[in-house]
């Protein structure tokens, strides 16, 4: 028995325009690029096989391509929803490829009268979207929930599913008994709203995992200069002190604080003071390692912290700051405020943060006192007499 393939199209096409409708209502609350991928991804599916209920009329010259490319199309964008939950993206040319080829195979096999014109292209170009969705799914990171493993592996059927149409098709082409009854349009159409269902159904959990981790994200983070603010960076250097606790290698800390910034605001206005603090946001980060932590740690004061640095490289990473803040141009004409630094360093077997930022501290009033624009160090013992030293 051979399934009628128009009633599973239209069934088909009932359930994808539903489902875009829901997805498009939880978008435009959630805005997580996931649900947004996904609903690309089902107004592709859903008019992509619109186009194929006009196989057998006249329109079937133009709809049959354009049928395959939307199928095609939207497989991948299923695959670059799946890579935003890995926080990367797909390039406009990567999703553009595999619908161009498709569209070139299947103008070329007279789409007119043939049904299947490009259909080997397509098939290989489904077998293969489906299976990079598969892949990143299989490779979201585990703090999210468990949910991307199922989904991964029904993506993983669906890919193998379309591998044996695709070798089907090859062998003996579409038109065979066994073409027809696994792997015809009536089947896997079929196959496909159990899939679409499926999917759907996760995507609540998948979008809202988005969510949180983009809240989070936010939460952690000083919202003018994108540095980490000062709970996360304590939190985050504190572990790491832990974590270097069991080695023998060094860590810094670092106190900035803008001189006389007090001035720019006055005299530039408060959005020249918000440049400024971006520029040496991004000073910072220019002049660290990746593993380097940085926060503001207040208005217009900031904080590192350097694990494995001795205090010489400490110290040299002021210099950079101050150099890359020098070149810098300011919108609008004038020059940035000149920084202060207090800078020390430690073994972790020894160190505790809190102590550590202190010393940075006494050193940074110090800095001050001697007339800002200058770095100075502290090592543990020296700390208490520059405490003194800049409290007289
Ligand atoms: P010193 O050299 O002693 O550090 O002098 P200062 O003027 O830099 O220090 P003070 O603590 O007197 O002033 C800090 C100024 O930083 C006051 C405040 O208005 C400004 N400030 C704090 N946060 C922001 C911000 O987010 N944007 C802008 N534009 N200014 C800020
Ligand atoms: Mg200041
Ligand atoms: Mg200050």
């Amino acid at each position: 028995m051979v399934l009628d393939a128009f009633s599973v199209r239209v069934a088909l096409g009932v359930v994808t325009l539903t489902l875009f409708v829901l997805f498009f209502t939880s978008y435009r609350r959630t805005k997580s690029p996931y649900a947004g991928w996904w609903g690309i991804a089902l107004l592709e599916y859903m008019l992509g096989n619109a186009a194929f209920l006009l196989n057998g009329t006249l329109h079937q010259t133009w709809a049959n391509p354009l049928g395959n490319v939307l199928v095609v199309a939207g497989s991948y964008s299923v695959w670059a929803g799946a890579r935003t939950l890995r926080d990367k993206k797909a390039a406009p040319w990567q999703l553009a490829v595999a619908p161009l080829i498709t569209a070139v195979a299947s103008f070329m096999e007279n789409p007119a009268t043939n049904v299947w014109s490009g259909g080997f292209v397509y098939l290989g170009m489904m077998t293969i979207g489906i299976a990079l969705a598969a892949k990143d799914l299989w490779f979201i990171k585990a703090s999210l929930s468990q949910v991307h493993k199922g989904l991964s592996i029904a993506a993983g059927l669906l890919a193998v599913y379309y591998l044996g149409r695709w070798v089907a098709y090859a062998i003996d082409g579409p038109f065979s008994e066994v073409f027809r009854t696994y792997f015809g349009p009536a089947p896997s159409g079929l196959v496909s709203l159990v899939l679409l269902v499926t999917v759907s159904f996760s995507m609540t959990a998948l979008s809202s995992d988005q969510l949180i981790k983009g809240l989070r994200e936010r939460a952690s983070r000083d919202h003018l200069t994108g540095l980490l603010n000062r709970g996360t960076f304590l939190d985050l250097a504190g572990t790491e002190l832990n974590r270097l606790r069991g080695t023998d290698s060094s860590a810094a800390v670092v106190l900035a604080d803008l001189d006389h910034f007090k001035a720019v605001n006055d005299e530039h206005g408060h959005r020249a003071g918000d440049a400024a603090l971006k520029a040496f946001a991004e000073a910072c980060r220019a002049s660290v390692r990746s593993t380097d932590l940085v926060g503001r740690y207040g208005g217009e004061e900031f904080v590192l912290f350097l694990p494995g640095a001795t205090q010489e490289r400490a110290e040299n990473v002021a210099v950079e700051i101050s150099r890359r803040m020098s070149t810098m141009e300011v919108p609008g004409g004038g020059t940035f405020p000149t920084v202060s630094y207090g800078v020390t360093s430690s073994t972790p077997a020894t160190a505790d943060l809190t102590f550590m930022i202190e010393v940075a501290d006494a050193a940074l009033y110090s800095a001050k006192a001697q007339g800002r624009n200058r770095i100075v160090g502290a090592d543990r013992l020296g700390a208490a007499t520059i405490a003194d030293e800049a409290r007289s």
